[in-house]
């Protein structure tokens, strides 16, 4: 093994990485065996015994142990108490397998550390993430003049600097109100907390849509700027808010539309899903990650604008990463491209994930997604101890109850729900998440929720799963 203090370089000292990495790759696969689930067993208690056992008690030892004994004994606990997105039973939440290739990637981007900062720290990584918002802008506004996007650390980054964008772009005529709706992210409300905007107007969402009249009636009622948040692919259901109604309500009243599309947006790269994103080119401002259906390691998130001339807000000088010499001598100046200085090249492993699998291949494994999501719900509709949240399905998201939660009042119902997710947790067995949402008689009950992201498994494959849930909502009720 390479000395302790060896540097990681693309060229020189020997095999210093290939020794380092196979020493991670046994390690994930044998903490992996330990866990043979998709969740440690025994709950966050036998986790943080197991851990701290790994640590030996120090976190930071006086003397080292050396880079073979910290990969080996970190890396198995670390992946003996993962929560595995890559086993077909995690999928409480939008919490993906990356993809191996898009993961190798990333690893180069590691060792090379470009910083998108400034030219001089990523020579090339700054073309190629200039391509990668080039294609993705595109993606989003096909028809726009200048369309623009920068690269965030996920929805919540693309969601604050989207609010920031409509707060400057309403400078003029006062600050700007935050319309959305209760099916929001709770980063949109936290954004406007964080910029000093008013409290936002949350509009009530019966059926887990934002509904475009009652949109209408508040902005009939505002005096001042305005920013309307309609999300497509909300964070508990899946559900993709009415967007060609709600861009047309949002211009009548000249207010800036804002699409939180971290979950659905990728769904553009299919042609036979894109449809479902029918009037997002009217946003001023669209969120997107490509952590969530894109199956890249966090984070690999963007925010697309329709034109770019409302990023020049964000353009700043520094003297040491872009004095206005450099630039006027043609060194590309790439600070005012995020609020981060030191920022990772997330846009490396998008740009090979792009190249490997092309757009179609994209599009297969997230048509994939959907399918599967569609038969899944089929088959909770044909299991005799689980009951489907009557509706539509989200884009891969099935909410569930176990019919003895129907027995009982709803609060007990929903304790048992609570306590079969929690049951699974602890057993290790499978990974559930949990959402309110409405019932069919209006009722808001807590349900099961699936987040079937998993490009390579099929709805057959979940039967064990149902069972489960069924015999395990039988076994506490
Ligand atoms: C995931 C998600 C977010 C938050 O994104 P991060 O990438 O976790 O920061 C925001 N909005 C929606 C609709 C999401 O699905």
């Amino acid at each position: 093994m390479a000395p302790v203090d060896a540097v990681a370089a693309p060229a020189g000292f020997g095999n210093v990485l290939r020794d380092m990495t196979s020493v991670v790759l046994d390690a994930l696969a044998e903490g992996a065996e330990q866990r043979h689930g998709p969740l440690p067993a025994g709950g966050p208690g036998a986790v943080t015994r197991r851990v701290h056992a790994a640590l030996g008690g120090a976190v930071l030892p006086e003397h080292g142990d050396g880079p073979e004994t910290a990969l080996r004994e970190l890396t198995t606990v670390l992946s003996a108490g993962a929560a595995d997105p890559s086993d077909p039973y995690c999928v409480a939440h939008l919490h993906v397998p990356p993809l191996a290739v898009a993961a190798a990637a990333d690893f180069a981007a590691s060792v090379l550390n470009p910083s998108m900062d400034s030219w001089d720290q990523a020579p090339a990584a700054s073309v190629i993430e200039q391509g990668v918002t080039d294609v993705l802008a595109a993606l989003v506004y096909p028809r726009a003049a200048r369309p623009d996007a920068v690269i965030t650390s996920g929805g919540t980054e693309s969601n604050l600097m989207a609010l920031l964008l409509a707060r400057e772009q309403a400078r003029a005529t006062g600050p700007v109100r935050v319309v959305c709706g209760a099916n929001a992210h709770h980063s949109i409300g936290r954004a406007a907390w964080l910029l000093g905007l008013p409290d936002p107007v949350v509009v009530d969402c019966p059926h887990g849509h934002l509904p475009p009249e009652s949109v209408d009636r508040v902005l009939r009622e505002l005096s001042g700027p305005a920013v309307v948040v309609a999300t497509a692919g909300t964070t508990d259901e899946g559900l993709i808010d009415p967007l060609p109604r709600l861009a047309e309500i949002a211009a009548a009243h000249g207010a800036h539309l804002h699409v939180d599309a971290a979950y659905g947006g990728p769904l553009l790269f299919s042609d036979e899903l894109a449809g479902r994103l029918a009037g997002i080119e009217a946003a001023d401002t669209v969120s997107f990650d490509l952590h969530k259906l894109g199956w890249q390691p966090v984070a690999s998130g963007i925010l697309a604008v329709r034109d770019a001339s409302v990023m020049t807000r964000l353009s700043i000088e520094a003297d040491y990463l872009n004095a206005a010499d450099d630039t006027e001598a043609g060194l590309p100046d790439l600070l005012g491209r995020s609020l981060r200085t030191s920022r990772r090249p997330d846009a490396f492993k998008i740009a090979v994930t792009m190249r490997a699998l092309g757009r179609r291949g994209i599009a297969l494994l997230i048509e994939h997604c959907v399918r599967t999501a569609e038969r899944f719900a089929a088959a909770v509709d044909a299991h005799p101890g689980l009951r489907r949240r009557p509706g539509e399905i989200g884009i891969s998201t099935v909410l569930l109850r176990p019919i003895e939660a129907d027995w009982a009042d709803d609060h007990t119902g929903d304790k048992l729900v609570a306590a079969v997710r929690r049951h699974l947790l602890h057993e290790g067995t499978a990974v559930l998440g949990r959402a309110i949402a409405a019932d069919a008689d209006g009722q808001r009950r807590l349900w099961l929720k699936v987040t079937l992201l998993h490009p390579r498994t099929d709805a057959e494959q979940f039967d064990g799963l149902l069972d489960l849930i069924s015999r395990t909502a039988s076994l506490l009720a």
